[in-house]
């Protein structure tokens, strides 16, 4: 046995020290971002022949570093789409890197991969999947809906095969305008055309619209991608129409519920929801609203066996893998090597139960409503549209980018939250993203305070 040197133990205790103090942080400061120009002066030089040690590079990062990182868990934060790992998952997350895991295949990470299942099953079941439904945690929302993609494409081109059909001369994946750039992006990657159809009046994809672009693009089309909960306004599409019109035609349904689909876990809210039971395939990042840390995207399809069609790495050093017939995660998409990034999330649901995730997404819903009335009765302000998870949207009368943009420096700069503008339709508008449970109403109320004083400020 080899001794655990005294430097090994004095570096470790004073990392976990550190981890201790920000996972316990009351008041933790939103921070600001510097320029590379300022960086370079308060911290260039630490990657030297010898190295500076533990104490001088962890006080680099303490001192210089951190507090130019945007604390996404702050409560002020409500731009994007906010972080708020539970107390638990971030504990947890300590665990997961300090085992050294490999979660790429059961041989090597049975335990670990186990529990990661359980959570896919969970989710599964929640969202109406069959018993057979299976996944796995990838990266991102961006690496789940590339993942997914790949997978119905795959299917389309075997079928193609199987009956002797040429495949067409450019696949094409249908999905609303509204969409996120991830689709784009994952299209761009496969070499494929994207059909962005524009939604209605009322933000979402309806079934019409997609059977019209389905007639026009005939067998081209191989996948069709419903969105549960916009990006931009928390919108979901008419899913259960969209489910007929795709069924009938044996095209792929995916639905990218990256942010919006964890919504389903609050029972008044299932209605909205109606046909994500038909999907083939579904994500939902557990890093923004299931309240675990960076990174995490649980990837979920219905018949997990066109994923390993699609997906398995073949090599003669790693087939030993596939023996003894168990799932890999790593062969479920995009990926070899992964952490056991599902962990945190497991142990987090497990020590809580799942009553109080459903209860903390439902806090963000009702806060939502609540401040679009308050946004909605305010002189000056204007509601875009009525929010339906998370994602309120508006407007300050007569304000350009400008006006904006100057408010939006100084409301970080004070260290009161951070809001950037956003853009809808061409016009600028302002958008609260309410993920973190400890947002309040009056901190929201707050914000809003000085908007009307700079409006004032702006007049006068
Ligand atoms: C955030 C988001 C994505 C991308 O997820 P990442 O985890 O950032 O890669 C995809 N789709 C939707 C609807 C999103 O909100």
């Amino acid at each position: 046995m080899h001794a655990i040197s005294e430097e090994a133990r004095r570096i470790v205790e004073s990392v976990i020290d550190y981890s201790r103090r920000r996972a316990l942080w009351q008041d933790i400061p939103l921070d600001l971002p510097d320029s590379p120009e300022r960086l370079a002066l308060r911290a260039s030089g630490s990657i030297t022949r010898t190295g500076i040690g533990a104490e001088e590079a962890l006080r680099l990062w303490d001192q210089e570093l951190a507090p130019t990182c945007l604390s996404t868990d702050h409560p002020g934060y409500l731009s994007f789409i906010p972080s708020a790992p539970s107390k638990a998952s971030i504990a947890f997350d300590l665990i997961v890197s300090a085992s050294s895991i490999y979660g790429g295949s059961w041989l090597e990470g049975a335990g670990a991969v186990y529990a990661e299942n359980e959570v896919i099953a969970w989710l599964a079941e929640e969202f109406g999947l069959p018993p057979e439904a299976g996944g796995v945690f990838v990266q991102g929302g961006t690496i789940g809906n590339l993942s997914a993609l790949v997978a119905a494409r795959d299917v389309a081109r075997r079928r193609n095969a199987a009956a002797g059909r040429p495949n067409p001369s450019r696949w094409v994946v249908v999905c609303s305008a509204e969409s996120h750039s991830s689709i784009a992006s994952a299209a761009s990657v496969m070499d494929i055309d994207v059909v962005g159809i524009r939604p209605g009046a009322d933000g979402r994809l309806h079934a019409d619209a997609v059977e019209r672009a389905l007639d026009e693009h005939g067998e081209a089309v191989f996948a069709v991608v419903a969105t549960a909960g916009t990006t931009n306004f928390g919108i979901i599409d008419d899913i259960g129409g969209i489910a007929d019109a795709v069924h009938a035609r044996d095209v792929w349904l995916h639905v990218d519920g990256a942010y919006g689909l964890a919504g389903m876990l609050v029972e008044e809210m299932r209605p909205a929801y109606r046909g994500v039971e038909r999907a083939d395939s579904v994500i939902v990042d557990p890093h923004k609203w299931l309240f675990a840390p960076f990174d995490a995207c649980a990837l979920i399809y219905r018949d997990p066996r066109a994923a390993l069609r699609a997906h398995t790495q073949h090599a003669e050093y790693l087939d030993t893998l596939a023996d003894g017939g168990m799932v890999n995660p790593s062969d479920l998409a995009v990926q070899l090597t992964r952490r056991a990034r599902g962990l945190p999330l497991w142990f987090s649901l497990a020590t809580y139960g799942t009553e109080e995730y459903r209860s903390a997404i439902g806090y963000g819903i009702a806060l939502a409503r609540r401040i679009a009335d308050e946004i909605a009765a305010r002189p000056g302000l204007t509601l875009v549209r009525e929010p339906q998870l998370s994602v309120v949207v508006f407007r300050v009368d007569g304000w350009a980018s400008e006006d904006y943009g100057r408010w939006s420096e100084r409301l970080l700069e004070r260290q009161h939250a951070f809001v950037v503008p956003s853009s809808h339709d061409g016009e600028p508008v302002l958008r609260f993203a309410i993920v973190n449970p400890q947002t309040s109403f009056d901190l929201l109320c707050s914000i809003l305070d000085t908007l009307v004083e700079a409006r004032a400020d702006r007049a006068a």
